[in-house]
């Protein structure tokens, strides 16, 4: 028919608004709305460096404003069942892990000062600059001493 159209969004057949000069392509029920509101903003974002820029930069004020990790903190503070809950979970996890004897420590990088695995290492040279993409590898500097340098017990 003419007058009607077909939503995009839910596909109801409905009336055309004729206040509208261009085409209708969603109904006036709220979430069909919400749906073309969002479809504008992503083709505005993809094709209008200008709205893109002002998005990111207002993006990147929210950010500072509000951290991640803020975020998390006000969660906590104002959900005090889920922090107890959480406390109490990860003391049971410490409580198992020591039983099994196994290492309280969480950041896997930590470099223990007590050798834990004996065994044969190798030493390989590395050349300024050169990275180290094995993030369990000690790395020691050796110096040659010879002469005057010689090696003196303490
Ligand atoms: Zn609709």
């Amino acid at each position: 028919m003419p007058g009607t159209f077909t939503c995009r969004h839910c596909g109801a057949t409905v009336s055309r608004n004729p206040r509208l000069k261009k085409s209708q392509k969603y109904c006036s029920a709220p979430s069909c709305q919400q749906a073309r509101k969002n479809a504008w903003g992503r083709k505005e974002y993809r094709t209008n460096k200008t709205h893109r820029k002002k998005r990111l930069e207002s993006q990147k004020a929210c950010y500072a404003k509000r951290p991640g990790h803020a975020y998390q903190a006000t969660y906590r503070e104002s959900h005090p069942e889920y922090d107890r809950r959480n406390c109490e979970l990860q003391r049971k996890r410490n409580k198992s892990r020591s039983k099994d004897g196994g290492s309280m420590i969480v950041n896997t990088d930590a470099l223990s000062l007590q050798a834990t695995i004996d065994g044969a290492y190798a030493l390989i040279p590395v050349t300024k600059g050169e990275k180290i993409v094995n993030t369990d590898a000690l790395v020691v500097q050796l110096r040659a001493m010879t002469g005057a340098q010689g090696f003196s017990p303490l």
